[in-house]
């Protein structure tokens, strides 16, 4: 059987891969202590549930429009407003299935072969594959321990070409837990307010997950240049803990949601309808359950970061932000994928090695669990290292 020609150089999600292995190896009563999606563990909030039966209740199990309710839409549009100071219309707003959809949904609407789409490293594993798959080139900008991680101004002017269509900005990041300062993300924008024909995707994903008082920007916040031209990615699954509800959306320029809903009429059309409704009450109902969420990640990101890099060889920066650590693992002269394989047959702790995310020198360390699994991972981590290097 020949495949299409456009799968012949797409990964498969690792995050998803390790993930999976994890879940199976644990399903059949394996001890696993599994640092690998960026999963919480947490519930979903009772409120967010009720919402959704109470919509099954009503009958709300039928077909939407398939960019969305319109009260879901408002709720967005409204929750831009006070966490952003952004203004969107309705026209302005697509929800799709879970933030990874939205991000899809735009490569598919506006690149073309030939289009160059500059991606800093590291990516979350998904942002190549995306672009590749719209017949688009990846462009990599490789980043260092040194900037946190985060793409300078010189390194993306020197990146953008007449070819380039789209700049990825994911603050705060996966996988390094990096966020850009409001004065990084203006810098940004000032490089970007030159070159009229870049559109920027930012993904705020993880925009309510902060420490340490740092503050969210949106580059779509920076001036009228950097809307126009600025589409943000978000979704439900991380601050509310939902991943399995999937529902994100992908809010920008109107002819571009209007492209994105077209290729969503003749693709999946409208997200499951009882999950809208969970979706419009988490974000209209009180918001104490996201901040109840963070400090617990918060704790969870000192506790872990102090046992890692405690043990000789992991240095890392200390992440502000998402739930995720990127320690180096130079020290230890193997390639990630091999330390991931051997510490999962050897301790059954399984994490993604950094090659997923364009870093081959680093590892992915999830923080959205529990303490007792962080504890007593890190404590098989390091009787790994101990005993193989
Ligand atoms: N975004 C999460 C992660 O990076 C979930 C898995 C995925 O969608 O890649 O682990």
């Amino acid at each position: 059987m020949q495949l299409a020609k456009r799968l012949s150089n797409i990964q498969p999600s690792l995050t998803l891969a390790i993930d999976a292995k994890a879940k199976a190896m644990k399903a059949s009563g394996i001890d696993v202590c599994s640092f690998s999606a960026g999963e919480p563990d947490f519930d979903t909030p009772d409120h967010i549930k009720a919402a959704a039966k109470r919509a099954l209740d009503q009958g709300k199990t039928r077909y939407t429009a398939a960019a969305g309710v319109p009260e879901l839409k408002q709720a967005i549009a409204n929750a831009l407003l006070r966490d952003n100071q952004l203004t969107y219309s309705p026209d302005q707003i697509i929800v799709t299935n879970g933030g990874k959809h939205s991000l899809y949904n735009l490569m598919m609407a506006i690149l073309d072969a030939g289009d160059e789409v500059i991606i800093p490293v590291p990516f979350w594993v998904s942002y190549p594959e995306m672009a590749k798959l719209a017949e688009a080139t990846p462009v990599f900008v490789i980043t260092t321990e040194a900037t946190g991680y985060k793409i300078t101004p010189e390194q993306l002017e020197a990146a953008i070409t007449p070819k380039t269509k789209l700049f990825v900005l994911n603050s705060p990041s996966n996988p390094t837990g990096m966020v850009y300062s409001p004065a990084e993300i203006k810098a940004l924008a000032v490089v970007l307010e030159q070159h009229s024909h870049v559109y920027i995707v930012s993904d705020e994903i993880y925009a309510k997950i902060l420490y340490d008082g740092v503050t969210h920007l949106s580059i779509a916040a920076v001036s009228k240049a950097m809307y126009d031209r600025t589409l943000i990615s978000s979704g439900f699954a991380k601050a509310y803990s939902m991943t399995g509800w999937r529902v994100g959306y992908l809010a920008g320029a109107p002819e571009i949601i209007k492209a994105a809903t077209m290729i969503q009429g003749h693709s999946t059309s409208n997200i499951c309808t009882f999950a809208q409704y969970g979706a419009i009450t988490a974000l209209n109902d009180s918001q104490d359950c996201v901040e109840v969420m963070r400090q617990a990640f918060a704790e969870r990101r000192d506790v872990m970061y102090g046992l890692l890099t405690s043990i000789t060889g992991f240095t890392c920066p200390k992440p502000d932000g998402a739930f995720y650590l990127f320690p180096s693992i130079k020290a230890f002269g193997i390639p990630s994928l091999e330390f991931c394989e051997k510490l999962l047959e050897d301790q059954k702790v399984a994490l993604i090695p950094g090659i997923a995310f364009g870093l081959d020198n680093c590892i992915r360390l999830s923080y959205a669990t529990n303490l007792d699994t962080i504890r007593e991972g890190c404590d098989r981590i390091r009787q790994f290292t101990k005993k193989h290097f």
